[in-house]
């Protein structure tokens, strides 16, 4: 059983009614932390999520509305939240076409998930943090965020939005708290490849070119660019945020750390 050292904190996961956010929900739970829930999806996945939250161990698993596209949303979601021990940004989409032909909205609506409800989110969220001497934000930005892929314009320009705005918060918030407390911290973790329904088109769209072969898909998808040639695993990922929560983190500040395979290694 995980060590409940989270007992007593509040963190909210956003997008976790699937994938990475709601790995980060359960993970985070079953070290004993009170998790909001939150993210787009019918009833049923939302009932899901929570219950899969509360059966791995959290304190309480409730769900909270918002659409991250709307800054007034976000600040309903933060103030219903109250103040938070833990936030993690995950939410975000994606689209994929080149420059010319990325429709206007996609470009909008990736950069307004992406990244500026991570802005939005942080400014409500870290004074209570710095009055407490306690904080974690833990963005998920992506591999994306440090370096380049084509016909990715919108998702690769808000993931190294996410990390400069993480630097800057890091800086600001750096000298609150204290060894003991543990410090307010912000840091991005940088995946590669992980195994959920956002990177699926481009499994499906590799597939197609060998006659519908998933696994082929996935073989091509990785050639490119991740030299371990594994998808991780939406736990894998969350074993990292969780390890960030810690409070012998206190000094792992404004850091972007990738879990990519070696792809940002070459
Ligand atoms: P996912 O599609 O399974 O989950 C995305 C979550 O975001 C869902 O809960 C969804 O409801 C929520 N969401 C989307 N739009 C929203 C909106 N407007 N308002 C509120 N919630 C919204 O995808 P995932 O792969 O788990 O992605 C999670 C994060 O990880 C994203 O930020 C993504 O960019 C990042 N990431 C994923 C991969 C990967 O390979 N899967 C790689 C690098 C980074």
């Amino acid at each position: 059983m995980t060590e409940r050292f989270l007992t007593g904190r509040t963190a909210l996961v956003t997008g976790s009614t699937s994938g990475i956010g709601l790995a980060i929900a359960a993970t985070l739970g079953a070290a004993g932390a009170r998790v909001i829930v939150h993210g787009l999806g019918s009833t049923e996945e939302i009932s899901h999520a929570e219950q899969t939250v509360r059966d791995a161990g959290a304190a309480s698993a409730h769900f909270l509305p918002g659409d991250l596209a709307d800054p007034v949303a976000i600040e309903h979601l933060m103030q219903q939240a109250g103040p938070l021990d833990i936030l993690v940004n995950n939410a975000g989409i994606q689209h994929t076409a080149p420059i010319a032909e990325m429709p206007p909205a996609q470009w909008d609506r990736i950069l307004a998930i992406n990244l500026s409800a991570v802005f939005h989110s942080m400014r409500w969220a870290l004074p209570n943090m710095a009055a407490r001497g306690f904080g974690r934000v833990i963005n998920v930005a992506s591999v994306h965020g440090l370096v380049a892929s084509v016909q990715k314009a919108p998702y690769v320009a808000a993931k190294h939005g996410v990390i400069g705005l993480s630097k800057v918060a890091a800086l600001e918030y750096a000298a609150h708290g204290d060894r003991s407390s543990g410090g307010i911290t912000i840091n991005c973790i940088c995946p590669g490849f992980v195994e959920t329904a956002l990177i699926e088109p481009q499994i499906q769209s590799r597939a197609a070119h060998h006659g519908g072969d998933r696994d082929a898909g996935i073989r091509d998808l990785l050639g490119e660019k991740q030299p371990s040639l594994r998808m991780a695993l939406p736990d894998d990922i969350a074993a990292l945020a969780l390890w960030l929560c810690r409070r012998e983190a206190h000094n792992l500040n404004g850091a972007a750390i990738p879990v990519d395979g070696g792809w940002t290694a070459a």
